[in-house]
């Protein structure tokens, strides 16, 4: 049975313009407040606009018991409908299309209510848009992977024996997940310039940030129950853009042996926008060739892989216009997002609504898709010029990062809106 939600063919009675990454066939949620409102609430974005969904279940527009009993769209984070379980999705999903929909009335024959659901999308406070409880980074692009290993231990060595037998990642901080926009200070710290003298503690000066995408998921499994991985679908709420801005000189003196610490965890921002994981299913195509083949409790059927289009600008201070430096897209995984939640769960590890399950760094095959400063400019090497006649090897002050995604359909295009951030001086003491 096809979903109506992503037929190409329905409209809004709302204008959405063809370019808009938000039409009828996305339908993504987030958290806001309205102008002159004063608490939070959940809502859907189309095209200019934000449906105010906490004012849609009090106006009776929503007859499902779950949501008139939870009443989950009037709390300040997405973790009580994400808690609420694929069967609730779906047909909240399907009753907002049809609310939206240039072929029914209730809404679009209802002006006045139209004036009270609706609001200008540049008018309303965007915030974090989950009470993200628990983080993971993955590694899950092989060029990434292989680029970064080569840099550091050759071509020979560059992927670890267990690399193609499971999905590498590591727990991230949730603490500091924040909203795209909000400007990342310099990181201070510990770091050893010089291989023949002791460390010293100071900003950061190989600044990066990583093109990834990340998941949320709900309702999660219960401790010492593992996700099936043909079960992992109906546990993955939606998707969104995720920047792990990284400081390279923290990272490489202190991962040894135990992963990534305070290198990563200052900061990590996401897009304001979760795009459900139904408006991505036209866009899903063939999982990557495994060799060798997975153990067991990860294998699957299907396509896995989404075809989502990605890019990073950069705007130093003297640009007047940012730089696109990259441009990559969602389906450079070798592990799907099904073998990733199968095996974070394999060993009876507990999810929760709202966790958040990152990509890790997604560059593609060729040198323009790579996606962090240290792959693009191979560890400073080979500096990106810019159009401004600067070049940079990493992130200098004032420089302004901006990732934006989409899936080109037939005619209208699922966008993800822009995950972005710029970069503030230290403040070392
Ligand atoms: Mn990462």
């Amino acid at each position: 049975m096809t979903d109506p939600t992503t037929d190409p063919t329905f409209d809004s009675f709302l204008d959405v313009a063809p370019e808009s990454p938000f039409p009828i066939q996305n339908l993504p949620y987030g958290v806001f407040t309205p102008p002159e409102a004063s608490s939070p609430r959940v809502g859907v974005a189309i095209g200019d606009q934000v449906l105010d969904l906490a004012l849609l279940t009090e106006n009776d527009l929503f007859s499902l018991s779950a949501i008139q009993q939870e009443r989950p769209f009037s709390k300040s984070s997405l973790n009580a409908f994400m808690a609420l379980g694929a069967s609730v999705w779906q047909p909240v999903r399907e009753r907002i299309h049809t609310l939206l929909r240039a072929d029914t009335p209730p809404l679009r024959d209802t002006p006045s209510l139209q004036t009270q659901v609706l609001h200008d999308r540049d008018a309303v406070t965007m915030h974090l848009p989950v009470d993200v409880g628990d983080y993971t980074d993955f590694y899950s692009s092989e060029h990434h992977a292989r680029n970064v290993g080569t840099m550091f231990r050759g071509p020979e060595n560059a992927l670890k024996p267990n690399w193609k037998h499971l999905p590498v990642g590591y727990h991230g901080r949730a603490s500091s997940v924040i909203l795209s926009d909000t400007n990342v200070r310099r990181p201070c710290g510990q770091t050893r310039p010089n291989d023949d003298e002791p460390p010293v503690y100071g900003p950061s000066r190989l600044l990066d940030f990583e093109l990834e995408m990340g998941f949320f998921t709900g309702p999660g499994n219960s401790r010492e129950t593992p996700i099936p991985i043909d079960e992992a679908p109906e546990h993955i709420f939606g998707f969104c853009l995720v920047n792990d801005w990284s400081a390279r000189d923290i990272q490489g003196w202190e991962y040894v042996p135990l992963g990534p610490f305070l290198g990563k965890s200052f900061a990590t921002t996401i897009s304001p926008w979760i795009v459900p994981m139904a408006a991505l299913t036209p866009f899903r195509v063939p999982s990557p060739e495994q060799d060798p083949t997975p153990l067991p409790y990860l294998q699957h059927e299907g396509d896995w892989a989404f075809d989502v289009d990605l890019e990073v600008d950069l705007q130093t201070e003297n640009m007047t216009t940012p730089a696109t430096i990259c441009r990559s897209n969602f389906r450079h995984m070798y592990w799907t997002v099904c073998q990733q939640l199968a095996h974070h769960t394999v060993n009876g590890c507990n999810t929760r609504p709202g966790d958040l399950m990152a990509s890790g760094t997604l560059s593609g095959p060729t040198e323009s898709s790579y996606g962090s400063m240290l792959e693009l400019s191979w560890r400073g090497e080979n500096p990106i010029e810019l159009p401004s006649g600067e070049s940079r090897s990493f992130l200098e002050d004032g420089d302004r990062v901006v990732m934006r995604g989409h899936a080109q359909g037939d005619g209208y295009r699922v966008g993800f809106g822009t995950a972005e951030g710029t970069i503030l001086p230290a403040s070392c003491e």
